[in-house]
């Protein structure tokens, strides 16, 4: 694991990339792994569009057209949930999904410090075809591909046994407006955590992503 640098230290990570690198399925086992809290902003906001409650309401347009919800709405979300990791029984946190502004950075460099961040390198063409075909369990959020990881039975769940949904920005069109918006926002994270950053090549086989970024998490 990351080295405290003080006794109360808890190692903090995040998880930098395109949508469809991965960044949810590696971050997950690995955060269950090492007893990290495994924080997504993305399935954070997907709650609250589900609950249809305030939040949900504001967000539901820009998630569902693959835009950037605005970020002083993203990083008050965030506050909270990272001031209670030093409190909690968890060792540290990884992050799905942000920052993915140079300005949700800055405001988190005021929350917390940062000490790696897990860079998963992945090409156009692959997170198109991964996206096109990921499908998730509503109840469980255990993730599918109608091509590379079949559940058992049509479209159901392995354990849960629900219908496995296709998300509405999984579309292609949204998906490419998705990797658009990462190229311009969120690229520039690469200079911004330059000494913190490990690269990994995230189009390779998942288990193998899942040992390289596991072993760059210690
Ligand atoms: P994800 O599940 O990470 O692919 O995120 C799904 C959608 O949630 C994105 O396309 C954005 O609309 C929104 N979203 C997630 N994280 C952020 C963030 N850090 N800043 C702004 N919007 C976000």
């Amino acid at each position: 694991m990351v080295e405290p640098k003080t006794e109360n230290r808890k190692p903090k990570i995040i998880f930098l990339g395109p949508p469809g690198s991965g960044k949810g399925t590696q971050g997950n086992r690995i955060a269950k792994e090492f007893n990290l809290d495994f924080i997504s902003i993305g399935d954070i906001l997907r709650e609250e569009i589900k609950k249809e409650s305030e939040l949900g309401k504001k967000v539901r347009s820009y998630v569902e057209s693959g835009a950037l919800v605005p970020d002083e709405l993203i990083l008050e979300l965030i506050r909270n949930r990272v001031d209670n990791v030093d409190n909690s029984e968890y060792e540290g946190f990884i992050l799905d999904g942000f920052p993915r502004t140079v300005e949700q950075a800055n405001g988190l460099k005021e929350i917390t410090e940062i000490d790696k961040v897990i860079y998963l390198k992945c090409d156009t063409e692959t997170i198109v075809k991964r996206l096109s075909a990921r499908r998730i369990c509503p109840k469980c959020a255990r993730v599918y591909n109608l091509v590379t990881n079949l559940p058992q039975e049509d479209e159901l769940c392995n354990d849960c046994g629900v219908k496995l949904e296709h998300r509405v920005d999984d579309c292609e069109s949204v998906i490419r407006d998705r990797i658009k918006v990462y190229e311009t926002h969120t690229l520039p994270l690469l200079d911004f955590y330059q000494s913190q950053l490990r690269v990994i090549n995230a189009d390779s086989d998942i288990e193998e992503v899942y040992c390289t970024a596991k072993n760059n998490c210690k």
